[in-house]
């Protein structure tokens, strides 16, 4: 880390012009939430919770679950930690939990769908998130949402794991919010209504790029068509924070461009509220967004937005 990012590494993240910006960091496990608390970050922006799902070979308990998320939230001592809900399928096998072949894994069963075709399973994480949420500030996140149904089905899911803990005398967060992470084309242009119905949003840049640019996240045969700068990525990225502003509900983003120095002025002009990222480049986009105004990156966001063909990155 450079001198000059580090020294400002702990200070909060506030522009010139004075707008506070949320600096969050992805972990994929408590050990790495941990390490995040070192970075001085606002909190777990996206917690991963599939390496929990492949360190044995078998579903972990609720209790194992539990216990992982506890830990985190532990660690972030009353920052915000948002759990992602299961996210297998794509890219990510489990071995003992085979799904049949599938010639376009990356459209097929996946995330969410995964979790709606088995609430047993989907259950036994909720449960556990929700066990967690008495122990500090614990936000739930569903992936790849591509409907209005498939949100509301999750939500009613989760409905039926609060009645349980609430019978079974168990505490959480009663006030725990939800969101939703926008990388799928549907969510973006269902954003007015999904933005009504959750607390906020979380964009995932990476699976948005590949499936607005139908251009495979992982093939390096279109890795130069695989590009978050595209206009139809940044003006969908504008879309969905306009959406979710009208709303009043906050907009995080969690993939990789959230972390990307080329991007950070161009995110702030649009509006983004939380940047969420490897918590070793916090430093680095927090020193950025410090010497950044508002007002400025709004104009420059402006004339980029208007360009059809790729302008940076
Ligand atoms: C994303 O798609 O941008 C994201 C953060 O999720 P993942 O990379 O885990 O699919
Ligand atoms: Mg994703």
């Amino acid at each position: 880390m450079c001198k000059k990012a580090e020294e400002s590494a702990a200070l909060p993240c506030i522009t010139m012009d004075g707008r506070k910006l949320s600096i969050c960091a992805n972990a994929g496990s408590p050990e790495e939430a941990e390490q995040a608390a070192a970075y001085d970050v606002d909190g777990i922006g996206l917690f991963r919770s599939e390496f929990l799902y492949m360190q044995q070979g078998r579903f972990p308990t609720e209790d194992e679950q539990f216990q992982a998320y506890q830990s985190a939230v532990h660690w972030m001592k009353g920052r915000e930690v948002t759990i992602r809900t299961l996210d297998i399928g794509g890219d990510k096998g489990l071995d003992y939990f085979q799904i049949p072949k599938e010639d376009n894994p990356f459209l097929g069963c996946r995330a969410i769908r995964i979790c709606l075709n088995r609430p047993d399973i989907f259950k036994t994480q909720l449960r556990a998130i929700l066990r967690a949420s008495a122990f500090g500030r614990v936000r739930i996140l569903f992936p790849m949402i591509t409907s209005l149904e498939e949100l509301e089905k999750a939500q009613a899911i989760l409905g039926v794991c609060k009645d349980e803990l609430s019978e079974e005398g168990r505490p959480f967060d009663k006030g725990l919010e939800t969101g939703i992470m926008i990388e799928t084309p549907a969510a973006v242009l269902l954003a007015q209504e999904l933005a009504s119905r959750v607390d906020f949003f979380s964009i995932g840049t990476n699976d948005l790029t590949q499936y607005i640019l139908a251009a495979d996240r992982g093939n390096p045969a279109v890795a130069t068509l695989y590009n978050p700068f595209h206009p139809a990525v940044l003006r969908s990225i504008q879309h969905v924070i306009r959406a979710g502003h009208e709303h009043h509900i906050p907009v995080g983003m969690c993939g990789e461009l959230a972390g990307n120095i080329e991007a950070a002025r161009l995110l702030l002009g649009m509006g983004l509220d939380e940047f969420s990222m490897s918590a070793s480049g916090s430093p680095r986009i927090k020193q950025e967004l410090r010497a950044a105004s508002c007002e400025s990156a709004m104009a420059a966001a402006a004339e980029v937005l208007k360009s059809p063909y790729i302008v940076s990155g």
